[in-house]
């Protein structure tokens, strides 16, 4: 299938062929026919999917069909849990809407509000939006939704996760009753189908992966190493694998903050995003990261969440994730449009539960490797009830399973060894 035989007019083939895109995406060709034929969608799809132009390409094409005239209402509304997503989006949107006669802008807080209000009162078609500085605006008269034609919530199962869901529910009582709706989700949570139920009319259901499935050209390796063992062997492997750009991931803002402070301190660039930095803030670690002044980003979940990070080879988890879905949404910030790349995770003792919960929801069994000279000196703690799937897994299993391969050569950066000890 061809970005021409879809059904999308010139302006837009343009834009695309100017992105560089040649054929669509996997989702973009199952996503694309529905929307153009009117219908509501529910799709999973990750970050990296090329979700984003699966639903603005048709989004376009329909809301150029019938220009209103006068002022612009808006038209569209593309509701996202994060700034930076907002930002990635809006982006995205104004290219693909560069030849054409649209306008888009996007709105979330941390920031002022005068120039978004100055913005919107110009008039928008399409309004890229987190759920509070919308309702924000709303509430003080800014704003009026009563025009929209097109609804798309992306990532919205992390906009449940965040606590967007009375939000969500107080915008869509906001919103005419006729309008297209569209759903992006990473998974389809028990949650997601509720949410869906609640709003969308007869919607078609999209999968661009099996649900919740992991891109096969990732590598990933787990390690099992002591807590205090971590820093010394992220800090190795940066080092000695030379490596450029790796994006780290931490549970927590304050482990995010000293990680970068500790890389900073022994000469490897780094700096930390998450929710308690500005967005100004958080916006230059992003550029920096980008243009290669800086090596290492720290990130927690919800800061990285739609980050676009093109080509990014490695990705650390230097803590595993307590939801086993962001470890997916974690790794598929590497090996994206085609390449290949790697996800490391550090496992200490009391982490090894989350592993078997990782292995659980993607179907597959990683080998535990360690490290010469960083042995785990404590014992794999004991699995709890909840994460080993509710107590029904025998303990004989999980034994066996978690007795650490030893690795023999010193340089465990050497890639082809780490390969070889990776999973499977
Ligand atoms: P997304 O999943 O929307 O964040 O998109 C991930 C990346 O894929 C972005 O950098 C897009 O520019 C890129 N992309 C989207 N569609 C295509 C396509 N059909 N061919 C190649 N790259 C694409």
């Amino acid at each position: 299938m061809s970005f021409e035989s879809i059904g999308l007019s010139e302006s837009i083939l343009r834009a695309v062929e100017k992105q560089g895109y040649d054929t669509p995406s996997p989702i973009q060709e199952k996503v694309i026919p529905h929307i153009l034929a009117g219908k509501d969608v529910l799709a999973s799809a990750q970050t990296g999917t090329g979700k984003t132009a699966g639903f603005t390409l048709p989004m376009l094409e329909i809301l150029n069909k019938v220009q209103p005239t006068g002022k612009k209402p808006v038209r569209a509304l593309v509701l996202t849990p994060t700034r930076e997503l907002a930002a990635q989006v809006h982006e995205s949107v104004e290219s693909y809407s560069e030849f054409l006669d649209m306008n888009s802008t996007v709105i979330f807080g941390g920031v002022k509000q005068m120039k978004q209000v100055a913005r919107i009162k110009k008039g928008v078609d399409i309004l890229i939006a987190t759920p509070g500085r919308l309702l924000d605006l709303v509430d003080q008269k800014l704003l009026f939704l009563d025009k929209v034609e097109f609804l798309v919530l992306d990532e919205a199962d992390r906009m449940l996760d965040m606590g967007f869901a009375r939000d969500l529910n107080k915008i869509l009582a906001l919103l005419p009753a006729k309008r297209q709706n569209l759903l992006f989700s990473a998974t389809f949570s028990p949650e997601i189908k509720k949410l869906a139920k609640a709003f969308m009319h007869f919607p078609k259901l999209v999968e661009a992966e099996p649900e919740n499935s992991t891109v096969d050209k990732i590598i990933q390796t787990v390690y099992r190493v002591d807590i205090k063992d971590k820093l010394p062997v992220l800090i190795n492997m940066i080092n000695d694998g030379d490596w450029k750009q790796v994006l780290v991931f931490t549970r927590t803002k304050h482990r995010a903050n000293r990680i970068a402070d500790k890389l900073n301190k022994v000469k490897i660039t780094a700096s930390a995003i998450h929710g308690n930095k500005s967005q100004g803030a958080r916006t230059k670690a992003l550029e920096d990261f980008k243009t290669n002044n800086i090596r290492i980003l720290v990130a927690t979940d919800i800061a990285a969440r739609g980050l676009d990070i093109p080509l990014l080879p490695h990705v650390i988890n230097y803590e595993l994730p307590n939801v086993q879905e962001d470890y997916v949404h974690r790794i598929g910030r590497t090996g994206r449009a085609g390449a290949s790349g790697e996800a490391i995770s550090l496992v200490a003792h009391d982490e090894v539960d989350y592993v078997a919960g990782i292995e659980k929801l993607l179907g597959e069994k990683f080998e535990r490797n360690i490290i010469e000279g960083y042995e785990p000196k404590l014992e794999d703690a004991p699995p709890t009830k909840k994460q080993n799937g509710g107590g029904n897994r025998p303990r004989n299993i999980r034994n066996s399973d978690t007795v650490p391969k030893r690795r023999t050569q010193k340089n465990f950066n050497d890639k082809k060894k780490r390969k070889f000890v990776g999973k499977k």
